[in-house]
């Protein structure tokens, strides 16, 4: 039986447009739009694209966007600088410092310097801090891994209860996304790149998050009959009758697994387009927080 495909784009659409009926609500009773400031340091090319869709998204839904773009060889001194200006500018509700940063630049004290009421991106560490501590709420939530755990939602797959196996401890996502699977009373297992006999961990997952920047690494017999798959994976893969020479597939090995899987997200299509919903989600809370 071939599994249910989350269709990742249909609900971040639901959630961009519920947002863009809360910004007219906002802007009709004369409050101000919230406003997004991205930071890009330097010249990669796959960060300059996702600070443009952000840039973009935040116009399609009625949200105003600044941009600052720093030079590579930009000093510690000048980031952190720019992040203290948009702290103080009341026009900026949400600030996002794209990553990675150059290495030479100390990202710790960067996303530190971030007030945590304009901390969309939920980085600081004491959003982190709160999501890891029981009883604690942060602020503001890492925009992919909660937008993982609003797609096993939105599709009705329980949590409570179910074996969860993270494939990837980022800080930008596998650890948040197992943070907040323990929130919602799963019991996890955290995999990494020591973790010896995967395939034999994997096999016991209900919920599988495979976040590791593997092409198509799970396969299908890895995977539990009727599991759920969210594959955070973007990689590229050489596809010569693509267009571009190269075609965009996940951590999971889709064909294989959604033969025995009971729910997978598609890359793409699936997480990507939740993490900018759950951004522009961010960024409107952020509006409210501060101007409510
Ligand atoms: P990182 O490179 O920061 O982390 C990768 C993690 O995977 C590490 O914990 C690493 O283990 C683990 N890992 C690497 N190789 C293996 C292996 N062979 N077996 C088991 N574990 C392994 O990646 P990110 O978390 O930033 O990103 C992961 C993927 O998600 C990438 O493809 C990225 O493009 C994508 N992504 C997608 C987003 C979206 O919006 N859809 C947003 C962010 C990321 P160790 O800690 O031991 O090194």
């Amino acid at each position: 039986m071939s599994a249910q495909i989350i269709d990742g784009k249909a609900i971040a659409q639901k959630v961009k447009q519920e947002v863009a009926e809360a910004v007219a609500r906002r802007v009709a009773a004369g409050k101000s739009r919230p406003g997004l400031a991205t930071v890009l340091v330097g010249d990669r090319v796959d960060s300059a694209t996702y600070v443009r869709s952000k840039q973009k998204a935040c116009e399609e839904l009625g949200m105003v966007s600044f941009s600052h773009h720093l030079p590579a060889d930009a000093t510690q001194e000048q980031v952190e600088g720019l992040v203290r200006e948009l702290n103080a500018d009341r026009r900026v509700h949400g600030i996002l410092v794209q990553l990675p940063l150059p290495p030479h630049l100390n990202e710790e004290r960067i996303l530190q310097a971030i007030s945590i009421e304009k901390d969309v991106d939920g980085f600081h560490p004491v959003n982190i801090g709160r999501l890891a501590q029981k009883g604690r709420e942060p602020l503001f939530i890492p925009c992919t891994p909660n937008g993982c755990l609003y797609l096993l939602e939105q599709s009705g797959v329980p949590i409570e209860g179910a074996h969860a196996v993270v494939l990837g401890r980022s800080n930008i996502v596998g650890m948040p996304a197992a943070l907040l699977l323990i929130g919602k009373n799963a019991t996890v297992t955290v995999c990494h790149s020591r973790t010896r006999d995967l395939p034999a961990i994997i096999r016991q997952a209900d919920i599988l998050i495979a976040a590791i920047g593997k092409a198509e690494f799970v396969r299908g017999d890895w995977v539990k009959p009727g599991a759920a798959v969210i594959d955070v994976g973007i990689n590229s893969k050489p596809d010569p009758n693509a267009p571009k020479g190269y075609r965009l597939v996940g951590d999971v090995h889709f064909d294989e697994v959604k033969e025995v899987a009971g729910w997978i997200t598609p890359v793409p299509g699936g997480v990507g387009p939740m993490t900018i919903a759950m951004l522009m989600k961010n960024t409107l809370r952020a509006a409210e927080l501060q101007e409510p």
